[in-house]
């Protein structure tokens, strides 16, 4: 019988998460002061986030262990499923092997509940008992308010206005999970009134909400604090428990990828993934990782290297990364996810230095790959998931004129069960494709310190 699906007993789980700063050849440029643009000190981080995760966040130990209850917690969904796309390879007529890890199986639906839970372990171990942060499409604000019920906590979640308007069940979610909701830009902080006060027509972005949820934190006197999807170190870290779950599920049945592939937002679900097996390829390894991001916005692709803000208001820290301009906010044609201006340093590091290759996408293609991906292997992935789900799909068909039979691993990120109306978009014929103009880039990014070295 054909095995389809290649599970990992409980107690094979890792029990530790990688920290790819241990290995990197060469060190991530530091995080600097958004006022006196010098590096950040880790005290510069306390007004914002508990020592514990500062510590995680400039770490350089190679493994950390993972906190029993957080191990606990993990148990509900973790380890979760590797499986051979079997019916995908044969619709391709590849002779590519085609494996995913289906990180959708998780309560939230996504891989953001990987992190979602240890930062609420963390914050609450260091006696916070409140929750700040931002959401964009809703998978993030789900995800940490399930890990806060989990812990008692309480949480505030920034929707930007447009997706608070547009997915009232996202919205219900996340308030089924006893957190509370306020659409962003909203009159509740300084920042939002200003910005209110400009744009009162505003739908919201990204930047906005972060700048919004930080400035709660920074003025509650520690009692608030702040927390992060993705981006950060100590994100890529705790997800990197995906990536170490694959490796012992592919040595399972002696296999190793040819090529990771992930899709990129702020690089979260693409490091927890790809970083355990870049490991090896500092090692002189030969494999290839891949990041996948729209044509709509697209980072990594056509960003400009150097030093930004995470958001509109210039409250977060200086990181170096790919960025199309901490104002930038992605056209509203586009509606495949991965909209946010930057990425994670470490992301930006890999693919500078040469060791992970970017390729942007356009969006009815990634729908496309989305759809024939489903109705193959019966999920309904994610838009984000979608744009991996064609990067996969793309190297089985070089594989098919080649004649290569490749290894291909990519990352189903998450399920589409909430983005049911960027479905409906596609099959109605209402999403185009779109390719950014170079004239808006330039415009957007020409205040950014381009980095050299
Ligand atoms: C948030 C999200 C992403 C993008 O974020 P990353 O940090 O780049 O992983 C991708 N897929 C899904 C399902 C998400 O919820």
């Amino acid at each position: 019988m054909t095995e389809y699906t290649i599970n990992l007993p409980g107690s094979q789980m890792p029990d530790a998460w990688y920290n790819i700063a241990a290995d990197f050849p060469s060190a991530v440029p530091p995080p600097l002061h958004p006022g006196t643009k010098e590096p950040l000190a880790p005290s510069d981080l306390g007004a914002i986030f508990p020592d514990n995760l500062i510590e995680q966040e400039m770490s350089t130990e190679r493994w950390i262990s993972i906190p029993g209850e957080v191990m606990d917690a993990y148990k509900l969904w973790r380890p979760t499923p590797l499986r051979r796309a079997y019916r995908l390879e044969k619709a391709l007529d590849t002779p590519a092997k085609i494996f995913y890890k289906n990180e959708s199986v998780s309560p939230s639906g996504s891989h953001k509940l990987n992190t979602a839970v240890p930062q609420a372990y963390y914050n609450k171990e260091a006696g916070v008992n409140t929750l700040t942060t931002e959401t964009g499409a809703g998978q993030w604000g789900t995800a940490l308010s399930i890990a806060c019920s989990m812990f008692d906590m309480h949480c505030t979640v920034y929707m930007v206005k447009v997706s608070f308007e547009q997915k009232p069940y996202r919205r219900s979610l996340i308030q089924t999970f006893g957190a509370e909701i306020v659409p962003s830009p909203s009159d509740t902080t300084d920042f939002g009134k200003a910005y209110l006060a400009k744009h009162p027509d505003s739908p919201g972005a990204l930047g906005i909400a972060i700048s919004e949820a930080v400035e709660v934190a920074v003025k509650s006197g520690g009692a608030i604090r702040y927390s992060l999807g993705s981006v950060l170190n100590h994100v890529m870290l705790h997800q990197t428990i995906i990536g170490e779950e694959a490796r012992l599920q592919m040595e399972s049945i002696d296999e190793y990828p040819d090529v990771v592939i992930g899709c990129c937002g702020g690089g979260s679900n693409l490091a927890g993934l790809s970083f355990p097996y870049a490991r090896d390829k500092f090692n002189g390894k030969d494999i290839t990782l891949l990041a996948v991001e729209p044509s709509a916005c697209p980072t990594l692709t056509r960003g400009v290297y150097g030093y930004d803000f995470g958001d509109t208001g210039e409250l977060t820290p200086l990181l170096i990364q790919y960025t199309l301009g901490h104002d930038f906010i992605p056209p509203s044609i586009h509606s495949g996810g991965l909209r946010y201006h930057g990425v994670a340093s470490q992301i930006a590091h890999m693919v500078h230095h040469g060791y992970m290759e970017a390729r942007a996408l356009q969006q009815t293609k990634v729908f496309e790959a989305g759809m024939l991906f489903a109705r193959c292997e019966g999920i309904v992935p994610a838009p984000e998931s979608c744009h991996a789900i064609l990067g996969a799909v793309d190297e089985a068909k070089r594989c098919r004129e080649s004649g290569e039979a490749k290894t291909i691993l990519f990352n189903l990120s998450g399920h589409g069960h909430f983005d049911m109306s960027s479905y409906e978009s596609y099959l109605s014929g209402k999403l185009t494709d779109y390719d950014l103009e170079e004239s808006l880039i330039q415009e957007a990014t020409k205040d950014i310190l381009q980095y050299q070295g």
